[in-house]
């Protein structure tokens, strides 16, 4: 049976590949309590307290159980300032799984974001890229670049069928080029599993086609690899050509098409907190260790603690294993599944790190001042106590005159931590969001009473609107 034969099983029943050794029990509330908590905490899911959410999908960041291998690796640690052993096994994997030669560690991902913008970026370049991510993009801003989204066309549209939505429009691409002239342009911003777009891959093929335009004009690729693995997965499952490789071979294929990486360890090499960037070229490399020490600290440990690696590293090689991926994936999968077998309309296809219902063809009747999305999440929680977040009109914030930008897409995000719940869980969620959608005619909108100026989603509050 191939990889992708395998995987198909998981249409009929299919588990887990790790049982449980410790668990972490879980507070039940009422919904008196639910309605109380939510109102405390201005209707932000965000600013609820975690002990009051029963099964919690607010993001997949930093939130990944650890095996036991990890936190048995996390009594290895070597704590020394300098030298660490622990740096040296983190070091190895990512030379081994991932094929970079050069790395340094930092706290998390937007720690090496910040170093490699500074040095690879200068006053007035462009950074063309397959979609933004905020911090990726910020950094690049703050270095002086000019973030250009060249993705394809079909990643804007939530319910395009398209196996690969997080691939490059070489046509864009090609006008930047032509348009700017490639000294302008320090490296193309490729992340693979495309977060904002939902948790989309970008296809091989895809990515050899903007290696080959690119090296022609001397321009560089940098990998936001993030969620590679998971990418990787859906590379396996749908391209041609790819059934028979394991996940592990793919992942090292789509890196030895790149110059370099940044990468949050908290999403796919699941541990809680980490990061780091690799790179090829020796002289980077050096600019970077001698940066990371303004930043983060000295160029064995950057900001983590031994511990900390010990468990990157174990996690990184757990990360790349296809049937850990294959539950991940299949996970949300079937949360998904489940959903649109209750007429919820979610982004099509299925991502890799979650689910995002469409809010506003659940609450025709809100308009987007209301918040459909924003009400929406809110319900969800009192309804049964599980905890998404908005990606709609709140999260998209105001443009530089002031106004309210009003995206296309106003949806509620079920994010799933990786290997926390099961499948019994995703039951629970997808039957709560059910019974909401279901009386959503009678639902009210809200009212914003309170606006950070920085990314107000985390922030902000709000009141039920009376009628
Ligand atoms: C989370 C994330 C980052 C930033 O990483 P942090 O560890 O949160 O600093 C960068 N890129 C993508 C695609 C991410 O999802």
């Amino acid at each position: 049976m191939n990889h992708r034969e395998r995987s198909k099983s998981i249409q009929n029943s299919w588990a887990e590949p790790y049982r449980m050794k410790v668990v972490e029990l879980l507070k039940m509330t009422t919904r008196k309590e639910r309605i109380s908590n939510i109102r405390k905490a201005g209707y932000n899911t965000f600013l609820l307290q975690s002990k009051d959410v029963y099964i919690d999908l607010l993001t997949d960041s930093g939130t990944n159980a650890m095996s036991d291998q990890q936190w048995s690796g996390m009594m290895l640690g070597d704590e020394a300032y300098a030298g660490s052993e622990s740096f040296y096994k983190m070091e190895a994997a990512i030379q081994k799984f991932y094929g970079y030669k050069y790395v340094i560690p930092t706290h998390q991902g937007r720690g090496a974001e910040n170093i490699l913008s500074q040095i690879l970026i200068k006053r007035g370049n462009i950074v063309p890229g397959n979609m933004y991510f905020t911090t990726t993009r910020l950094h690049q801003e703050l270095a002086g670049g000019n973030f250009k989204d060249i993705i394809v066309d079909e990643a804007h549209d939530p319910f395009n069928e398209f196996p690969f939505k997080g691939n490059i429009d070489l046509q864009k691409l090609e006008k930047l080029i032509k348009k700017y002239g490639a000294h302008k342009i320090p490296y193309v911003s490729i992340a693979t599993n495309v977060n904002m777009a939902g948790g989309q891959p970008i296809s091989l093929e895809n990515l050899k086609a903007v290696r080959k335009l690119t090296l022609n004009h001397g321009i560089k690729i940098i990998h936001d690899m993030t969620r590679v693995a998971e990418n990787a997965y859906f590379i396996q499952q749908r391209e041609k050509g790819y059934g028979q490789c394991s996940l592990s071979d793919i992942v090292k294929e789509i890196c030895s098409l790149t110059d370099g990486a940044t990468m949050s360890a908290k999403k796919d090499a699941l541990v809680n907190i980490g990061g780091f960037m690799a790179v090829n070229d020796f002289d980077i490399y050096e600019q970077a260790r001698n940066l990371v020490v303004v930043y983060e600290g000295l160029h064995t440990y950057g900001g983590l603690a031994g511990r900390d690696m010990e468990a990157i590293a174990i996690g990184i090689s757990e990360s790349v294993d296809d049937y850990h991926q294959m539950a991940r994936i299949g996970q949300v999968e079937y949360l998904g599944r489940k959903m649109e077998s209750f007429g919820i309309p979610i982004v099509r296809p299925i991502g890799g790190h979650g689910v995002f219902v469409d809010a506003r063809s659940v609450l025709p009747h809100l308009s987007q001042e209301q918040f459909p999305a924003q009400t929406l999440a809110s319900e969800i929680y009192i309804d049964s106590g599980v905890r998404t977040m908005e990606r709609g009109v709140v999260s998209a914030g105001r443009d530089k005159y002031g106004n309210n930008i009003f995206p296309k897409l106003e949806l509620v995000r079920f994010t799933i931590p990786r290997r926390v719940y099961t499948q019994a869980h995703m039951d629970v969620v997808a039957e709560s969001a059910a019974r909401v959608i279901s009386s959503a005619k009678k639902l009210r909108g809200l009212k914003m009473i309170y606006e950070p100026k920085y990314l107000r989603f985390f922030q902000a509050k709000f009141e039920k609107l009376s009628s």
